[in-house]
């Protein structure tokens, strides 16, 4: 197992672990975007799939351990880990690899709760029972996204959430509902973006002139910097298109890192203007995870 790469902003070291690849429909990550525009970055398989990643930034300042998303996890039935082509136990190993346990993490970030996002908050034990995989931390969501997780009459998000009892029923107690942003430890704050989802946030991390942004589902992958690439699954997409060009163009301006929830190749980035175009500069490639990419069994 490769120790994760890393960045300084600041005083903070930004570690990139990662729940490891998966594959996901191509037209659903793309929306109205043509195959034909999409499919040179992402090459589809034939089942329409492009290779996809599932970054988790954690937070380090010398005290706290603050993890932003945790990926899909191990509670996938065999069914959908072949659709997802999804293996399991990455992210403990990316934590292991950095000397770290789950029991180490303080805090988790959730930027919305789909179950590439929250899935990881449990662990299927062998018996099929379920125990939480970060067992100290508190995890900070919106209130409204909670909500809407927990109960809603409509049939589209209802579909969004339906993993959700399971990981409500072993973790509820350790979830605090948010309403507007956060700072959860000094210099690290919660963002409500919307967009993606109505109450999806974003975590920032901040010392003096020094900034790195996760940007989750605004931007999943490198090509949806691009202002009209945006996911199928937004539920305002003019939303997520004013608040990531806010974002982006700050970063260009000010030299911020930015991170994206799925991309395949790059794990954070700075953002460089090219004429007019938002482009990525500096950046840290998502280089080989495990031997042969294979998910592993455990
Ligand atoms: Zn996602």
């Amino acid at each position: 197992m490769q120790e994760p790469p890393k960045i300084q902003v600041g005083s903070f070291t930004i570690a990139f672990l990662t729940d490891g690849l998966w594959r996901n429909d191509g037209g659903c990550m793309f929306g109205v975007v043509p195959r034909e525009l999409w499919k040179r970055e992402h090459p589809p398989d034939d089942l329409n799939r492009i290779r996809l990643n599932l970054t988790c930034p954690l937070i380090l300042n010398g005290r706290d351990a603050i993890l932003v998303d945790t990926g899909i996890g191990n509670r996938l039935s065999a069914v959908e880990r072949k659709i997802f082509d999804h293996g399991e136990g990455w992210l403990p190993d990316h934590l292991r690899a950095l000397g770290m346990e789950p029991g180490d993490v303080t805090h988790v970030i959730l930027s919305h709760l789909h179950f590439d996002h929250c899935g990881g908050l449990v662990r299927r034990r062998e018996s099929g029972t379920f125990e939480p995989a970060f067992p100290r931390a508190r995890l900070f969501i919106q209130r409204g996204e909670l909500e809407t997780a927990r109960d809603t009459r409509n049939e589209r998000l209802r579909a969004a959430y339906r993993h959700m009892q399971e990981i409500l029923a072993t973790v509820e107690g350790s979830f605090e509902a948010v309403e507007g942003d956060l700072e959860v430890v000094a210099g690290v704050t919660a963002v409500v973006t919307g967009g993606h989802t109505y109450d999806h946030q974003v975590a920032i991390v901040r010392d003096g002139r020094h900034c790195f942004v996760h940007l989750a589902d605004i931007v999943p992958t490198r090509s949806h910097m691009r202002g009209p690439w945006n996911q199928a699954y937004d539920l305002d997409a003019l939303r997520t298109m004013e608040q990531k060009a806010a974002y982006l163009q700050r970063a260009a301006q000010k030299g911020w890192w930015v991170s994206f929830a799925h991309d395949d190749q790059v794990f954070t980035a700075k953002v460089a203007n090219d004429r007019g175009r938002l482009v990525l500069g500096e950046s840290v490639a998502v280089g080989p995870m495990r031997s042969q990419d294979a998910p592993r069994q455990r």
